[in-house]
């Protein structure tokens, strides 16, 4: 921990974004001087984007919530931490006994996903809570690689990571990775990684419907129109399979269904797809040809592909691509990351390998996906009136109301809960409604290891660094706060009766 009067810098990473980039913190005594990125760590070679410096605001912010409140008449009132505690523990409790255990829900934001407590110690703290209302920002954001994961894969964590350090031929449909620096591929320094593909004589082809940063620097940019996407994935292997360009190699020996999969396809040719896509057969018929002719290839999809209509069947489409190409699990293709935690592994002995449809909404049937509701039926579940009504909410890290669909809905239905709760550090839109707010440690008070994302990394990294500063006596990590609440919800009292509704 650093001291004042002796300026050091301390090498860390940045925990605010998939891309792990090593960051040098600058400090003297409990003050921050600089922050840059780390030129002798091996996986971002010192690139950082301009939000690493929100570390240090998010540090200093005068803001920041660092002890409990509770929402008064008056505004929100500091309180103690065995008060609030207490007072969220009880009142959920409260709501549980009165109208079942599923009348309290649970919103996650992303931000959990990269604090490996969180992750580890919301699993007795779910279990403890014992409510189906699960919801979180994954069915905003990655839920259809999961999904198609499970489905082609039997692991909704396995998924298949761009090398995009050895490849030469790079298809991005409907991602930016230029400004996110990858997503599900973990690729920090990405502008730098993209010049490599094309210094060694390979192309980058980036499909959107906006001319974004990456496809600035794209070889070939293909506007298409929004949500049409798995119509050119279709029209890419009816060619392939048309014109016997399909070549799974070694693959084929792991692989059933291919015929299905052709006759799948068929109908859809370059000229039927192309008044719907907007772009030109001719186009379509070359993008084809070049992937297939391209060794290795690889195609990556992210949110404006798998966050659409029909983008779950876009996801599986484009690993269908990579599949009978025979760029799966080959360098310069999609590979699977060897991460030194193997979280797959830990999730299979949780019986967690990610299931459809093992519990549905109350108000519109909609499938749970690895043990979470879409967020998208938050606010209907809220608001909807009947036996299993969501009567509590507990959020954490996560403002819904900003980052979900139907925001201004959600904002009207927070506000009629019998009782809500939050584990943030800020007031924003979604917490402001909350009862109590109990603040975890800061970024740089608390340890990280990336539990999460060293699984979808474009290499086999394990960066591990130590909590900057040491947080004030009376504060409490995200993962203490959980226990603290586990402990109480599980303290012996009358069962809450369980829903019933769809299971
Ligand atoms: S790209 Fe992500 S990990 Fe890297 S500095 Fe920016 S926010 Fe941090």
């Amino acid at each position: 921990m650093p001291s004042h009067g002796t300026a050091r810098t301390h090498h860390r990473t940045c925990n605010i974004c998939e891309a792990m980039c090593g960051i040098d913190i600058e400090v003297d005594g409990d003050r921050i001087t600089s922050i840059r990125g780390d030129e002798r760590d091996p996986f971002s070679r010192g690139y950082i984007c301009p939000k690493a410096l929100a570390l240090q605001d998010l540090h200093e912010d005068a803001d920041r919530l660092r002890a409990p409140v509770r929402r008064t008449a008056s505004g929100f009132q500091r309180i103690s931490w065995d008060d609030a505690l207490d007072e969220v523990a009880g009142r959920l409790r409260d709501v549980q006994r009165r109208h079942g255990r599923d009348a309290v829900a649970v919103y996650l934001g992303n931000p959990r996903a990269h604090n490996y407590a969180s992750l580890l110690y919301l699993i007795p703290f779910l279990e403890a809570l014992r409510t189906r209302s699960c919801f979180s920002s994954n069915s905003v954001d990655q839920l259809p690689h999961h999904l198609v994961s499970t489905l082609l894969f039997g692991h909704q964590l396995l998924v298949p990571v761009p090398d995009v350090d050895r490849t030469s031929f790079l298809l991005i449909v409907g991602a930016n990775p230029v400004v996110s620096n990858g997503s599900l591929m973990s690729a920090p320094g990405m502008p730098r990684r993209l010049e490599a593909i094309r210094a060694r004589g390979g192309t980058i082809v980036v499909v959107d419907p906006r001319r974004t940063e990456t496809a600035e620097i794209a070889d070939r940019h293909h506007f298409i129109r929004p949500g049409t996407d798995v119509f050119l994935m279709l029209g890419l292997l009816s060619t392939l399979f048309a014109e016997r360009l399909v070549a799974p190699g070694r693959l084929g020996d792991f692989m059933n269904g291919l015929a299905d999969i052709e006759r799948l396809v068929r109908g859809f040719t370059p000229e039927r797809v192309a008044p719907r896509v907007g772009i030109p057969a001719a186009q379509i018929r070359e993008l084809a040809r070049a992937f297939a002719a391209a060794r290795p290839a690889v195609c990556y999809g992210r949110i404006g592909a798998c966050l659409q209509e029909f983008g779950a069947l876009t996801t599986w489409l484009i690993a269908v691509l990579n599949l009978v190409t025979g760029n799966l699990d080959r360098p310069g293709g999609a590979m699977f990351a060897r991460p030194a935690v193997d979280v797959v592994a830990l999730q299979d002995l949780l019986g967690q390998r990610g299931e459809l449809g093992r519990s549905r909404t109350r108000v519109r049937q909609l499938p749970a996906f690895a043990g979470e509701y879409p967020a998208a039926a938050l606010a209907e579940e809220i608001l909807t009136e009947g036996p299993g009504q969501i009567r509590a909410l507990l959020t954490m890290a996560g403002n819904p109301v900003l980052s979900t669909p139907n925001g201004r809905t959600l904002d009207r239905a927070l506000a009629g809960l019998d009782f809500m709760a939050s584990i943030d550090f800020y007031i924003n839109e979604t917490t402001r409604h909350a009862h109590v707010i109990l603040p975890p440690t800061g970024p740089l008070e608390r340890d990280h290891y990336d539990l999460a994302f060293h699984v979808f990394a474009v290499r086999n990294t394990a960066k591990y660094a130590p909590a900057l500063f040491a947080p004030a006596d009376d504060a409490r990590h995200d993962w203490q706060i959980l226990v603290e609440l586990g402990a109480r919800l599980a303290a012996p009292g009358p069962a809450a009766p369980l829903a019933g509704h769809t299971t």
